[in-house]
């Protein structure tokens, strides 16, 4: 079977101009143009990177980017504060604190301290909770991508067996929900499961998100089925080099998959093209616009 290689980086760079078309449109017809407040507490090198490019993404998507760089010594109580203020500011559209914070603040007060309405990366227990119950919600942004490549790839999900390997709060249990109110059959596996490979035999969909390398092997993959690989572990191979890859056996799974997620280049990119759609999204529900059409069809 040739299996087919789901190019994450080309969709979420269509994503991104899609969104972009969309802003263009909206500052013309009503006169609103999204913003999108990056937060950032301390000096993290990879959050550093992960900032920047929230930043530069944003604006190159035609978004207002409102830079927030606290020091690491930043108090709880000035963080909440910040937060209030951004909460009250009407050019801003969607709050995304990067993680992880200090030790000395609490994330999950921080997190809950966000207008559930501009919480754009999903993680208010709000948003959790519409999202289990099937109400408009603001996604977490990894999950929203896999979710995007595979109604891509697949159309209608409706009866399909699922696997989602992990149950994090911001991957597995969001995806899960997500292939569930597309009317999957989903099983969700973690690190007491019993007989993981047996359980991925039998699914057509599978998603994992552990974070050790390889852990899926090739005959764990049914045949025909998708594979989403959300894993990033850095590797240092035999000849000394380092590089990433992914939670899945790439090489193995391929010759059983019909089309699988590289790593790196398929879901990782997709994840800061959600985060421009969802401050979009944001951006319209707050001003009482429908939301914007970013459905992408390749085929
Ligand atoms: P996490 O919070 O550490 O969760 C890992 C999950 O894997 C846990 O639910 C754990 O189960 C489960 N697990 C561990 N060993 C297992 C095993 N042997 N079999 C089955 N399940 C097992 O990780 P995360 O934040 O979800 O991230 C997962 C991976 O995705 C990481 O490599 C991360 O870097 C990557 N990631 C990528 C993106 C992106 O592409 N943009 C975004 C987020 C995360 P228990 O709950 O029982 O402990």
């Amino acid at each position: 079977m040739s299996v087919s290689v789901i190019d994450g980086k080309a969709f979420s760079a269509r994503l991104q101009d899609l969104v972009g078309r969309e802003v263009a449109k909206v500052k013309a017809d009503h006169g609103l143009h999204p913003g999108l407040a990056v937060v950032l507490v301390g000096s993290d090198p990879a959050s550093e990177v992960y900032v920047r490019s929230k930043r530069r993404r944003s604006v190159e998507a035609g978004l207002a980017s409102f830079a927030h760089e606290l020091s690491e010594d930043t108090s709880e109580a000035e963080l909440l504060e910040l937060i209030a203020r951004l909460n009250e500011d009407r050019s801003v559209h969607g709050i995304l604190v990067q993680l992880p914070l200090p030790d000395h603040i609490d994330a999950d007060k921080v997190l809950d301290a966000i207008d559930p309405d501009k919480d754009v990366d999903g993680f208010h227990v709000l948003n959790v909770g519409r999202l289990s119950t099937g109400k408009p919600s603001l996604v977490a942004c990894t999950p929203l991508g896999c979710m995007m490549l595979l109604q891509d790839l697949l159309g209608d999900l409706k009866g399909k067996s699922a696997i989602v390997i992990g149950r994090s709060n911001i991957v597995g249990k969001p995806m899960a929900q997500l292939l569930l109110a597309q009317d999957c059959t989903v099983t969700i596996a973690h690190r007491f499961s019993r007989d993981v490979p047996k359980l991925c035999r039998q699914a057509d969909i599978v998603v994992v998100a552990v974070g050790r390398a390889g852990l899926v092997r090739g005959d764990w993959v049914k045949p025909g089925a998708i594979v989403i690989d959300v894993g990033i572990n850095r590797i240092t191979d035999a000849d000394g080099n380092s590089r990433l890859v992914g939670d899945v056996a790439y090489d193995e799974a391929s010759q059983h998959a019909a089309a699988i997620t590289p790593v790196p280049g398929g879901v990782g990119p997709m994840t800061i093209a959600c985060l421009l759609a969802n401050t979009l999204t944001a951006a319209c529900r707050q001003s009482g616009l429908p939301d914007p059409e970013l459905t992408l069809n390749s085929k």
